[in-house]
């Protein structure tokens, strides 16, 4: 590695004028956003295999069958995996670059579905394979049915 490349790397960072309002449908996936906004993670349920998937799809992927069925997976769930983001990224939402102090996790939920979020746990050497970590949720009047809605998971005691 040279001199230059060793040297703290300059981000740069472009601003666009202008702003593009648009309204996305929902659709199908109505239904788990409208879930979260009152604090509830809904997945859709294959009824050939049994398995819940958020965010929710019409069709298991392996089955090719229609999921009609929606099962909330709980509050709570097990880790699967955590890691830390150690370099700055831009957030989508405020357009900034910033540092991601928090680390991502992927939950399995009580219901058995899984998804990603944030966890309140900094410090990733006390994050274990396993452990059990409860959904923490915006304030209610703050929700937007958006997968931010939780805030974080927390680890929790047992
Ligand atoms: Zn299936």
């Amino acid at each position: 590695m040279s001199t230059d490349q060793k040297q703290e790397q300059e981000f740069i960072q472009f601003r666009y004028p202008r702003q593009v309002p648009y309204q996305h449908s929902l659709g199908y996936q109505s239904k788990f956003a409208n879930g979260l906004k009152q604090g509830r993670i809904l997945a859709t349920k294959c009824p050939v295999c049994g398995r819940c998937t958020i965010p929710p799809r019409i069709v298991c992927p392996f089955h090719h069958v229609k999921q009609t069925e929606w099962v909330d997976q709980g509050q709570r769930g097990r880790l699967v995996s955590a890691f830390k983001i150690n370099f700055p990224m831009f957030d989508p939402r405020t357009r900034e670059l910033q540092s991601w102090e928090t680390p991502l996790v992927a939950v399995e939920l009580e219901g058995g579905a899984s998804m990603d979020g944030w966890c309140s746990e900094l410090d990733t050497s006390k994050l274990k394979t396993g452990m059990l970590l409860e959904a923490v949720w915006r304030p209610e009047e703050e929700r937007q049915g958006r997968g931010d809605d939780i805030l974080h998971w927390k680890p929790v005691e047992e």
